[in-house]
């Protein structure tokens, strides 16, 4: 069993990074992100503040494990505000104790969204490495620059057509990263044994060739 951890901060290039690996080596992807993203949609649609801890506790015990697939690719989820609540909900330790026992439920047993058994997950979140598989074969945490990072985001949401102001996003991104690099439970930074890449000058080939190349390594010795 291989298991994949990446990590960073928002627009890293992790999804694109993880999704590439899952599909090149034949795992299992779990986007951790979905899931505290997941909960703040049904928080928020019920008509509650996303910090609401009873609301995010009830719906984090109740998130459906064997719709990952559903969940991940719900386009509603990836709306900005979702994002920036889902960054509260995080803060939550109930929450995070609720996905972590998911988390880790996934990275034992993965499986494809058809339902197949996988040899393997990559996930990618902030603390993969850290809190939910510290013994993953391989830990990856991904950094950028925040201009670089609120650059990429902005574009992605021009391509979406979706309004935004480049000074907002790039706000956002800084208030994300304090958010997440600060809270006192399972805060965002690299493990000990990380390969901490910086993705800044970098194109997402070479991200992927630069991880793939040690992933290799990794599986060679198993
Ligand atoms: O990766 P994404 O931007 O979708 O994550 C949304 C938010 O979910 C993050 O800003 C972070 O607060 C939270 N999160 C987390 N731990 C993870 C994955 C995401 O706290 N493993």
């Amino acid at each position: 069993m291989i298991t994949v951890a990446i990590d960073g901060g928002a627009a890293t290039g992790k999804g694109t990074l993880a999704q590439r690996l899952a599909k090149a080596y034949d795992l299992a992807y779990l986007d951790t992100g979905a899931l505290y993203r997941a909960v703040a949609y049904d928080v928020m649609n019920a008509g509650y503040e996303a910090d609401n801890e009873e609301m995010a506790i009830k719906s984090a015990l109740a998130l459906p494990a064997d719709k990952i697939g559903q969940i991940q690719s719900n386009p509603a989820i990836r709306d900005e505000k979702y994002g920036t609540g889902a960054s509260k909900v995080s803060q939550i330790p109930a929450v995070r104790q609720a996905l972590l026992d998911f988390q880790r439920r996934f990275a034992e047993s993965p499986c494809h969204t058809d339902g197949t058994p996988a040899k393997g997950a990559v996930l990618d979140g902030r603390d993969i490495g850290t809190v939910i598989c510290p013994n993953a074969d391989l830990k990856v945490f991904l950094t950028a620059s925040a201009e670089i990072r609120a650059k990429r985001r902005y574009k992605e949401l021009q391509l979406r057509k979706i309004y935004a102001i480049y000074e907002d996003v790039l706000s956002d991104v800084i208030a994300r990263d304090k958010r997440d690099s600060e809270r006192k439970t399972a805060a965002m930074r690299p493990a000990d044994d990380a390969f901490v890449l910086d993705t800044s000058d970098l194109t997402p080939d070479e991200v992927f060739t630069a991880v793939a190349e040690r992933l290799e390594q990794k599986m060679c010795g198993k």
